[in-house]
């Protein structure tokens, strides 16, 4: 069969420049590649003859040779082995240059395959967090099938080295010039085919499982925080080793208190009385109940702050401190008797208004202001 032009292989003008060639030759390469077309003939020719013309005319000696001469120009004729200058060396570097960032990293040798990680997502609750606490999972997981050990064949039967590569899971493949090692697409790397499957897991060597971990959860993480199981994520394949298993924590809302790094927050309702005569009050912390002394003339909003009463985050640092905001309570349901003293309260304040309620007067002053500006 008659070559077909390099350039017209590549799809490239005949002045294209080294990084025009490179980029067709990516295009083609991606599109043709044995990985991505197994038992493609016609691909694994288009992809040979890419290649072929790529060789050549990355080379800028026997790209002007063929400029001026052609396929004879290459003595002895692409594909017949010519020429010293293309040893194995120069297609590895051709290789890692342009295969590196498209197929590089992942593949594993022999087809062994890390398990890949796990996220499990686990709600605590506050007090869970904050102290600390060991808490029973069950997460399902890909684990080696106890029936076949792993292998995928039934019991009794092994696999079978894989005829296409011998077990090696790589094979030679000739291109042109030189020869390429790559993954055997028969047995996808594993160097064995499964001729007779194991009935529980179907020639898959993995089934799904759920397995009960018990997870050490140490006092102060908050949501967000993982925490690693190394080796807990799915078994790996062919023999490599398991992902590990992340446990993702997220904190309930708390019907009480807030949460802020290291400090607490809760609001605590006190009544007008309290407020204004001042007393004591029982306020909540995580470890039980504690005295806070309000004093007299307390106003709503107003935060007190109880040191050491907060939480010592799982990365270190002090404690924080729990901040009470007390909220001033209207009271509701009032008797007659009630009502009746609350009008002898205010008849008692009248006329002495900013003596009492110095914020009330001097809004109202404000206001009265702002109207005044306006009408003027
Ligand atoms: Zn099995
Ligand atoms: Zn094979």
């Amino acid at each position: 069969m008659a070559k077909r032009d390099y350039y017209e292989v590549l799809g490239v003008e005949r002045e294209a420049d080294a990084a025009e060639i490179k980029k067709a030759y990516r295009r083609l390469a991606m599109k043709f590649h044995p990985d991505r077309n197994p038992d493609d003939e016609s691909a694994a020719e288009k992809f040979k003859e890419a290649s072929e013309a790529y060789e050549v005319l990355s080379n800028e000696e026997q790209r002007a040779a063929y400029d001026r001469f052609g396929h004879a120009g290459l003595g002895g004729g692409a594909g017949g082995g010519a020429g010293a200058g293309f040893a194995g060396g120069s297609f590895s570097d051709i290789f890692g240059d342009v295969f590196g960032d498209i197929f590089g990293g992942g593949r594993g040798r022999g087809g062994v395959q890390r398990g890949a990680d796990l996220r499990y997502g686990l709600e605590l609750d506050l007090e869970q967090a904050v102290s600390g606490d060991t808490v029973e999972i069950r997460v399902p997981v890909l684990a080696a099938c106890g029936d076949c050990d792993g292998t995928g064949a039934k019991p009794g039967t092994r696999p079978a080295p894989c005829p296409d590569c011998g077990g090696a899971g790589q094979i030679r493949v000739a291109q042109g010039f030189f020869s390429l090692q790559q993954t055997c697409p028969r047995c996808r790397g594993a160097g064995k085919i499964i001729t007779d499957p194991c009935g529980s897991c179907g020639g898959r060597a993995r089934i799904e499982k759920r397995k009960t971990l018990s997870v050490k959860i140490p006092p102060g993480v908050d949501t967000g925080d993982r925490i690693r199981l190394a080796g807990e994520g799915e078994a790996g394949m062919h023999g490599g080793p398991p992902g590990d298993l992340y446990v993702q924590i997220e904190v309930r809302e708390h019907a009480i208190f807030a949460r802020d790094g290291r400090n607490l927050f809760c609001e605590v309702p006190i009544s007008f009385v309290d407020a204004a005569l001042g007393g004591e009050l029982e306020v909540p912390t995580l470890n039980g109940r504690v005295k806070l002394k309000i004093p007299a003339e307390t106003q709503t909003g107003k935060l007190f702050r109880l040191r050491g009463k907060g939480v010592t985050p799982v990365r270190g640092g002090g404690v924080g401190d729990l901040l009470c905001k007390v909220v001033l309570e209207t009271p509701v349901n009032l008797s007659e008797r009630q009502r009746q003293l609350l009008r002898e309260f205010q008849e008692s304040m009248a006329g002495a208004g900013e003596k009492h309620s110095p914020k009330e007067s001097s809004w109202f002053k404000g206001v009265k202001d702002f109207f005044d500006g306006l009408t003027r």
